[in-house]
């Protein structure tokens, strides 16, 4: 593993529950509710609910840092940005386990080396697969590629719209959060930074 910083996988966790701790979890939660978890409408609403977490979190299980195993060195003197735009992101986050879904923007500066495009949009899907902050989520994502592809920069730029900014008092369902990771020479100089972010333009998401 190369996130240090990201979130702890299971395998680090001696004791992960069952599956079926997993479900009579659910079955708890619902008779917290005040619901009846034995009625038939919910009989199997545990077995889907945790099928659902499984699906959604399955980032836990599965490593960002692979996904730049396979580099390629032949790109006839390419040395130009490779930016991938608008790519969809759906993740929760840690305080509420609320969806946040927005766009993330993905460009890095090779240092010879680059990467399959699909490359990039797997590594933002595996971190939006486990439970974190949108800030952390951005970081990771950045430090992964530049640690993996060693390019000479990486910028990340995520906006995204919060379900729990609707839920709480606050109740600001379009405000959009705006977060970013530069390294490299988008960090140190401007005029990189300042193409990353003509490219992406300043469209919020849908
Ligand atoms: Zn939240």
């Amino acid at each position: 593993m190369t996130n240090a910083s990201g979130p702890k996988l299971h395998s680090a966790n001696p004791v992960r529950p069952s599956r079926d701790e997993a479900e009579q979890a659910v079955r708890t939660l619902l008779a917290w509710l005040g619901d009846d978890p034995s009625r038939p409408g919910l009989a199997n609403t545990p077995k889907r609910v945790a099928a659902s977490f499984e699906e959604r979190f399955r980032g836990y299980h599965e490593d960002p840092a692979a996904e730049l195993a396979r580099t390629y060195e032949d790109v006839s003197g390419y040395a130009d940005m490779v930016l991938l735009r608008d790519i969809r992101l759906e993740s929760y986050c840690e305080h509420h386990i609320a969806p946040f879904t927005g766009v993330a923007h993905v460009a890095y500066l090779p240092n010879r080396r680059v990467v399959g495009l699909s490359k990039l949009a797997r590594i933002v899907d595996i971190f939006a697969r486990r439970l974190q902050v949108q800030e952390s989520l951005t970081a990771q994502i950045g430090e992964t590629i530049q640690s993996g592809l060693e390019p000479l920069g990486v910028a990340v730029l995520i906006r995204a719209t919060h379900q729990c900014m609707t839920l709480s008092e606050v109740n600001q369902p379009g405000a959009v959060m705006e977060t970013s990771h530069f390294t490299g020479v988008f960090r140190d100089e401007d005029r990189w930074r300042r193409r990353f972010l003509d490219a992406i333009g300043s469209a919020t998401p849908a």
